[in-house]
């Protein structure tokens, strides 16, 4: 832990180094908007869409496609539409529909009336498919999925035509509609699009469009035995909706033309533009959906909004607030190759945010008692207290003062390393807003365990008072011991502890940080703090910034962690 010293942070350094997150940077994407501005290749449209699939919490790489796209129709006075994106119901939950939503309002955006569905065009595009049927673009193929593998060739072998390619469009109608009617069991047709079998793009090798699915679907029931694959749902939902630019990420690249081929064969006026973009990776973070459901489903965390996930819902618990998301969203910026982002500037827009608008307080996480000796038995008094130096508006309140305080155990030390600067035989210690103290005596257990300090205070050194000439070289925070509030406190640390957990032949779980959650049970805070609503967030001077949990009640209040004070961030931009 620290002395309190607030000049610690260069801010000049700072600023100039995260520079100016207000106005949209220009990127690659801008670039292409701005010339079909100029070419008017939409009519003066910019019409985008998030399109998430159902099938987990959003996480901090969606916030960055959904910053990036409502951002987008924001600037350029254009839409964004949600559209979910629910074509496999066997993944998919409603649930997960709801909380996309709540993440989506909740990170400040909003689709208005445009919330879609994929589901919503089931009837228009199973005609979609038939059209290509009829126009001898499309096959009904009885290859079972080991063996479409099999016939799929690799990047360097073509692959060979299915033995049904060829089959009538009589033949391939009807046997897409039984399909349909669900006479054939799961896994034994697929609908492919005839394209070739010798690209050297795997994807338009004649690629499946629809399978058989015997699974009832969250929203259609059972109406469908048979789903639409993503590649074919996709383009086509985005020319229905007149999404003018499709923003995807990288591996969709080979899939473009696949995109562009359903939208040419099929005749749309309407063709948006897909264009691909890096998603996002952080260094000590886990962002696949499926791994972060294994997370949860194996209780190695608890649930989706632990405040340890990188979900928004986790974020948000965690007492992360929209803006501090929003901006991290900007300074990462939108880049055409794969890299991985430093948590650690995740970690700095929350603190950034936090600083200027977090109510300061102080909070004892681990207390020890102190007595005043020389302070009367009954006396107590009020002590001013600035609410945030960042922010003069912010005003004041009163802390009370008295014989008994808590102090963090760490702050004494009977035999202290050099240049320690808090409470400790021969060495007084100023306590914050209050006065400064000098150690007399330790009372210790049966065990030698100190439980207990006593001091003398010296009443000309009140803070802010016009005869408090003295300085001490340290200051720390306490809480006075008769008039506080217990709480629990929950020290939530980074929850794997090497940079990529994730990858090829590495299981993530190996790699799990066994701290990443320390709770401690009986911290001591200021009275202050005893009408917080969940999810408001303080700074806990010299202790980092906590929120008061959503779970939190007055029986059990819980605070969480947010982020520690130290910015290793900030250090690391210094050191260059
Ligand atoms: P899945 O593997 O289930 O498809 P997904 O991460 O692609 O997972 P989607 O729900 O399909 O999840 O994603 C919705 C949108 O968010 C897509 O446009 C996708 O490209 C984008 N997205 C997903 N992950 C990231 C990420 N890490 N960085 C940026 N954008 C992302
Ligand atoms: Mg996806």
């Amino acid at each position: 832990m620290e002395e309190l010293n607030p000049k610690k942070l260069d801010k000049n350094k700072m600023d100039a180094d995260l520079s100016d997150s207000k106005k949209p940077a220009i990127n690659f994407i801008r670039e292409i908007i701005d010339k079909d501005l100029v070419t008017n290749k939409y009519n003066q449209k910019v019409h985008t869409r998030f399109p998430p699939e159902p099938n987990g919490y959003l996480h901090i790489g969606h916030a960055k496609s959904i910053c990036l796209n409502f951002g987008i129709a924001i600037d350029y006075n254009g839409q964004c539409n949600l559209r979910f994106d629910d074509t496999n119901p066997s993944k998919e939950e409603i649930e997960y529909v709801n909380s996309i939503q709540e993440d989506v309002h909740w990170l400040g955006f909003d689709w208005e009336d445009r919330l879609f569905y994929a589901s919503d065009y089931f009837e228009r595009l199973y005609n979609c498919a038939v059209q290509l049927i009829k126009d001898g673009k499309a096959f009904v193929c009885d290859l079972t999925a080991d063996q479409l593998r099999e016939y799929r060739g690799t990047l360097t072998e073509a692959g060979k035509n299915s033995p049904y390619r060829n089959r009538s469009i009589e033949e391939n109608l009807t046997r897409f509609e039984k399909m349909k009617n669900g006479d054939f069991p799961d896994g034994t047709h697929t609908l492919r699009a005839k394209i070739d079998m010798a690209s050297p793009n795997l994807n338009m090798r004649d690629p499946v469009i629809y399978r058989i699915l015997k699974v009832p679907h969250h929203r259609t029931g059972d109406t469908w035995y048979i789903y639409p694959m993503y590649d074919f749902a996709h383009g086509i939902s985005d020319a229905y909706e007149g999404i003018t630019h499709s923003i995807c990420t990288l591996e969709f690249e080979d899939h473009r033309p696949l995109y562009d081929w359903f939208l040419n064969e099929l005749n749309f006026k309407h063709h948006p533009q897909q264009i691909e973009f890096a998603r996002l990776n952080l260094t000590y973070t886990v962002m696949s959906k499926r791994k972060l459901l294994q997370l949860v489903e194996e209780k190695i965390v608890d649930g989706w909004d632990d405040p340890r996930m990188p979900t928004i819902s986790g974020l948000r618990r965690r007492g992360y607030s929209p803006e501090s998301i929003r901006n991290f969203c900007d300074r990462i910026g939108v880049a055409k190759r794969e890299n991985v982002i430093d948590v650690a500037l995740l970690e700095h827009s929350i603190r950034e945010d936090l600083n200027k608008k977090a109510q300061r307080v102080m909070g004892v996480l681990r207390p020890m008692k102190v007595v005043i000796i020389n302070y009367p038995e009954h006396q107590t008094e009020e002590l001013e207290a600035v609410n945030n130096p960042e922010d003069p508006s912010m005003g004041s309140r009163k802390v009370i003062f008295s014989r008994e305080l808590y102090i963090e155990k760490d702050d004494f030390k009977e035999d202290p390393p050099k240049k320690y600067f808090r409470l400790s035989p021969g060495n007084e210690v100023r306590l914050r807003y209050g006065y400064i103290i000098k150690y007399v005596d330790a009372i210790k257990d049966a065990s030698g365990e100190i439980i207990e300090v006593h001091c003398t205070y010296d009443p000309e050194t009140k803070s802010g008072s016009a005869q408090s000439q003295r300085k001490v070289k340290g200051t720390i925070h306490w809480v006075s011991a008769n008039n506080n509030i217990s709480s629990e406190v929950r020290l939530y640390d980074r929850l794997f502890n090497t940079e990529i957990p994730e990858g090829k032949g590495k299981d993530f779980r190996e790699n799990l940080n066994p701290k990443s959650l320390e709770i401690l049970s009986d911290c001591k805070l200021e009275m202050f703090l005893k009408d917080t609503k969940p999810g408001e967030t303080f700074q806990f001077e010299r202790q980092g910034y906590f929120c008061l949990d959503k779970h939190s009640s007055n029986k059990n209040l819980v605070f969480n962690r947010t982020v520690a004070l130290r910015d290793s961030w900030t250090k690391i931009e210094n050191q260059k």
